[in-house]
C-alpha cells in the first residue's frame, strides 16, 4: 500500500481572499480579529478539500499571513533590531513591519527586510537577516496554533517547516562577516525545541524542507547536514526531509544516508536521479516520490507516472509516498474557478485541486487496481492525446519558421565599433544622453479608461484617441523636461508580458489563475500552450504615432522573448528554448515592422533574463546560450544604423556578464542606483563594450533624487566606464509613480545630465 501527501497548499484562497483580508487589515478596514478569522476559515477549506481528495497526510504551516521564510524567521526569533522587538511572542504586527517596513509617528522610517525570489520561482521571499553574535529563541507560537487547530479538526497534519540549513543559506549576513555555520550551535536547539512541542501536541510525521540540497553545496555545508541532522532525532518524531525543484546531484549520498525517517524528492525535474537513489537509500527509509509537477499547470500523462510509482514499487522495499513535486503554492488554486476557458482547452489543465486529484487516482490505481479508475485514466489519456495531435497548438508553417533560422538572422550585420559611427551620424546625441526605460505613471484615469474599453464600454475609436491624447501628453512633457530619446509611455499596456501575448497565437490567459509573487501581491501568469506566432503589429500604431508628435528620437518597446517565456506558464511538449525562438521570431517582425515604421531606436525588455538561471552551475552554459540566441534573433533584424538598447532590471551581473556582452544590444540600461554603481564593476572588469544606462533614480521609491547624488553617482559611474558610452536614465519603469515626483525627478536627471557634460567637457 502506498500513501498519499502534500507538501503545501496556495494559501491565497480560490478568489484571492486572503490578499484582500491582508489588505484590509493593513487600511484598518478590518480588526485582527476579523483577519484571523477569515484565516481560520481559509485553512479549514484547504484542509478540507485536500482530506476530500484523499490525501493520507496534509501539510500544516504552509499558511502564512506573507509568506514562509518570514514565518520560520520569527519561529526562531530573528527580528532585526531595527524592529525594536521586545523579545517576547511576535504579534502580527512586527511581522508585518519586518515585510513591510514602517513609518513611526515619530522617528525615521524603519526599512522592510529585503525581499528575493526564492529559488527559480517567482516567488520572494523576505529574507533573513543575522549577524555574528545572532541569538535564536522560540518566539511565534504561529506553528503550533495551527497544528492544534488543524488536529481539533480532525485533519492529519503533517507539520512544515523550513530545514535550519536552508534558513541559514538564504539568510543574509549584517555588519562583520563570519562563516554562518557557526551560528548552528545556537540555531539547533531552537529546532530541538520545536519538533519536541510538535511531538508532544501528537503529530507523527513532520516536513522539513532543505530545497538547497539541489544545489552545489560547499563540502563544509554538506558535512554540516550531517552533524545537523543527527541531532535533530527526537524520540517518536518521524522526519520527513524534503528536497525539490531538482535533482540531488552530488548531494545523493548524503541525502539518502541522513538519519531521517523519510526523504521526498522531485521527480519532475530530476527523473534521471531515481534510479540512483533507490540503490543508494539506506534501509527502513520512506520514499516519497514528487510526480506531479507543482510549477506548472498541465494535467499529467498519468500512464507514465503510473509506470514509475510500479517499478519503484517493484524495487523497494520499504514504504513509498506519492505527492506533487514541491509545494503546490506556485500553481493557481482551482481550474473549476475558469468558467471562460473552453471545454477542450481545460481537458489539458490541472491547477492545485487537480493535482490532487491526479495523486489520489495514482494512489488508487496501485493500491485497488487500474480498473477501479479506469474511467478517470481513459480521459485523461484521450485528452493528451488529443493534445498531442491539436491544430491548436501545432503549426507547420511555425515549427518551419524555427527549424529555417540561419546564423546571419542571428548576428548584427557589422561589429558594435562600426554601428556606433552610423548611429551617432544621425542621431547627434549629447554627452550623457538622457532616456526613460518605458513607462510613465499609469493614472486611475488610463487605467479606468482600459477597463472599460476592455468591458466593452468605451468604444475602439474613444479608445484609441484617449490614448493618443496620453501618448501626446507624455511627449510634450518629455521635450519640456529636456529628455534626448523619448517614449511613447506604455500607456496601452497593463503589463508587459500580458500586453503582448494577448496579441499573439499560442498564448492563453486564465480569468482567476492567481499565484502568490509576494505579500498581498499575486500574479496571472499567461499560459503558452501553443506554436507562437504574429498575425499582425501590435505596437507599430502607437510608436508611430509618438514619432508623429516629435523630431527627437522616439525609442520603440517591447518585451523580449526570454522574459516573455519566463513570466508564463510554459509548454511541456517541447523544450523551452524552442517556444523562445517562436517568440522570438514573432517579435522579430515587430521589429523590423518598427524599423520600417521609421523607428531607428527600438528597446527590447529582457527584465527576467536573469531569473531563470538554472540552480545548477553545469546548466547555466546552455540556458545562456539559448536565450541569448533568441535575443539576438529579435534584435538582428535590423540595419546598423538602428540602435538597439535592452533593459534589465536587476542587479546580479557577475556571473553573467559575458553573456550580457553576448547579447550585442548596442545600449543596456540597468539597475544600479541602489547600489551605489557597485553593480557597474561587473562591467568594467569585463570591459563591456557597448553602451551604458546605469539607474540613477530608484524608481521602486517615492523619493525625488536631488542633482547632487545624480552627478555623484555618475561621476562613479564614469570611473568605471568611458564617459563617451554612458546614458543617464532611471533604474526602470515609471509606471508606479506619480506624476508630480515623476516630473521633478526627471527634471534633476537632465539638469544632472547638462552639469556632466560641462565637467567632462574640460
Ligand atoms: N519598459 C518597461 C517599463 O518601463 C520595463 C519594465 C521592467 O523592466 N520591469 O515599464
Ligand atoms: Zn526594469
Amino acid at each position: 500500500m502506498i500513501k498519499s501527501h502534500n507538501l503545501g497548499f496556495p494559501r491565497i484562497g480560490k478568489d484571492r481572499e486572503l490578499k484582500k483580508a491582508v489588505e484590509s487589515y493593513w487600511k484598518s478596514d478590518i480588526d485582527e480579529t476579523q483577519l484571523q478569522q477569515i484565516a481560520r476559515d481559509l485553512r479549514r477549506n484547504h484542509w478540507q478539500l485536500q482530506q476530500a481528495s484523499g490525501l493520507d497526510l496534509i501539510p500544516v504551516g504552509d499558511f502564512s499571513f506573507y509568506d514562509q521564510v518570514l514565518d520560520m524567521t520569527c519561529t526562531l526569533g530573528a527580528v532585526p533590531a531595527r524592529f525594536n522587538w521586545d523579545g517576547q511572542n511576535i504579534n502580527l504586527d512586527t511581522y508585518f513591519e519586518i515585510a513591510r517596513g514602517c513609518t513611526p509617528c515619530c522617528g525615521a522610517p524603519v526599512h522592510a527586510s529585503e525581499m528575493t525570489k526564492w529559488f527559480d520561482t517567482n516567488y520572494h521571499y523576505i529574507v533573513p537577516e543575522i549577524h555574528q553574535h545572532q541569538t535564536f529563541k522560540l518566539s511565534f507560537t504561529k506553528l503550533f496554533d495551527e497544528c492544534q487547530e488543524a488536529l481539533n479538526l480532525g485533519v492529519p497534519a503533517k507539520p512544515v517547516i523550513i530545514g535550519p540549513l536552508t534558513w541559514l543559506w538564504l539568510a543574509k549576513i549584517k555588519g562583520e562577516p563570519f562563516n554562518k555555520l557557526q551560528l548552528l550551535d545556537t540555531l539547533l536547539p531552537v529546532y530541538e525545541e520545536i519538533l519536541n512541542t510538535l511531538q508532544q501536541q501528537g503529530v507523527e510525521w513532520v516536513q522539513i524542507d532543505e530545497p538547497i540540497l539541489v544545489l552545489d553545496l560547499p563540502a563544509e555545508w554538506q558535512a554540516a547536514f550531517e552533524s545537523s541532522y543527527k541531532r535533530l532525532q527526537i524520540s517518536g518524531l518521524k522526519v520527513l526531509l524534503t528536497t525539490y525543484f531538482g535533482d540531488l546531484g552530488n548531494n545523493v549520498n548524503l541525502a539518502t544516508h541522513l538519519p531521517v525517517a523519510g526523504l521526498h524528492i522531485d521527480v519532475v525535474r530530476g527523473e534521471q536521479q531515481l534510479q540512483k537513489i533507490l540503490s543508494s537509500v539506506s534501509a527502513e527509509k520512506t520514499l516519497s516520490l514528487g510526480l506531479v509537477n507543482g510549477r506548472n499547470i498541465w494535467r499529467s500523462d498519468l500512464d507514465q507516472l503510473l509506470t514509475i510509482v510500479q517499478t519503484t514499487c517493484a524495487k523497494y522495499k520499504n514504504p513509498i509516498w506519492i505527492a506533487p513535486s514541491c509545494s503546490l503554492l506556485h500553481v493557481p488554486v482551482d481550474l473549476n474557478n475558469e468558467p471562460k476557458l473552453d471545454a477542450e482547452f481545460k481537458s489539458w489543465l490541472a491547477f492545485a485541486s487537480q493535482k490532487l486529484d491526479e495523486i489520489n487516482i495514482l494512489k488508487t490505481a496501485i493500491n485497488i487496481n487500474t480498473d477501479f479508475v479506469k474511467n478517470v485514466l481513459d480521459d485523461a489519456r484521450s485528452a493528451l492525446h488529443n493534445k498531442r495531435s491539436s491544430s491548436r497548438i501545432h503549426r507547420e508553417a511555425v515549427k518551419q519558421r524555427v527549424k529555417n533560422i540561419t546564423e546571419d538572422m542571428v548576428h548584427r550585420k557589422q561589429p558594435y565599433a562600426v554601428r556606433r559611427g552610423l548611429q551617432q551620424a544621425w542621431l547627434h546625441l549629447p554627452a550623457f544622453p538622457t532616456t526613460t526605460i518605458g513607462s510613465f505613471p499609469q493614472t486611475r484615469q488610463i487605467r479606468e479608461l482600459r477597463q472599460s474599453f476592455k468591458l466593452g464600454k468605451t468604444s475602439e475609436a474613444d479608445y484609441v484617441t484617449a490614448i493618443k491624447q496620453e501618448i501626446a501628453s507624455v511627449v510634450k512633457k518629455q521635450l519640456d523636461i529636456g529628455l534626448d530619446v523619448l517614449v511613447h509611455g506604455e500607456s496601452e499596456r497593463n503589463d508587459m508580458v500580458e500586453y503582448f501575448g494577448e496579441q499573439l497565437e499560442g498564448f492563453a490567459f486564465s480569468q482567476n489563475g492567481w499565484v502568490q509573487s509576494y505579500g498581498s501581491r499575486c500574479v496571472k501568469p499567461p499560459i503558452i500552450y501553443g506554436d507562437v506566432s504574429r498575425s499582425k503589429p501590435m505596437t507599430v500604431d502607437w510608436i508611430r504615432y509618438a514619432q508623429s508628435c516629435t523630431d527627437k528620437p522616439m525609442k520603440g518597446m517591447l518585451t523580449g522573448p526570454v522574459t516573455m517565456l519566463n513570466w508564463s506558464f510554459v509548454r511541456n511538449d517541447q523544450p523551452r528554448s524552442t517556444t523562445t525562438e517562436q517568440i522570438a521570431l514573432a517579435l522579430r517582425d515587430e521589429v523590423q515592422d518598427l524599423e520600417q515604421a521609421g523607428i531607428k531606436i527600438i528597446q527590447i525588455d529582457e527584465a527576467a533574463l536573469r531569473e531563470k538561471l538554472p540552480l545548477r552551475k553545469a546548466e547555466w552554459e546552455t540556458y545562456l546560450q539559448w536565450s541569448v540566441r533568441a535575443f539576438r534573433i529579435t534584435a538582428s533584424v535590423v540595419a546598423d544604423d538602428t540602435q538597439i538598447h535592452t533593459h534589465m532590471c536587476y542587479s546580479e551581473f557577475n556571473d553573467i556578464i559575458n553573456a550580457i556582452g553576448d547579447m550585442d544590444a548596442d545600449v543596456i540600461t540597468i539597475e544600479t542606483s541602489r547600489s551605489d554603481m557597485e553593480l557597474l564593476d561587473a562591467f568594467e572588469s569585463y570591459h563591456y563594450p557597448n553602451e551604458i544606462g546605469p539607474g540613477v533614480y530608484d524608481i521602486h521609491s517615492p523619493n525625488v533624487p536631488t542633482k547632487s547624488h545624480i552627478v555623484d553617482l555618475m561621476r562613479k559611474a564614469a570611473q568605471r566606464i568611458p564617459i563617451d558610452r554612458l546614458w543617464v536614465n532611471p533604474d526602470c519603469g515609471l509606471k508606479t509613480r506619480q506624476w508630480p515626483e515623476v516630473e521633478q525627478a526627471l527634471h534633476c536627471m537632465v539638469e544632472s545630465a547638462k552639469q556632466l557634460r560641462q565637467e567632462y567637457a574640460q
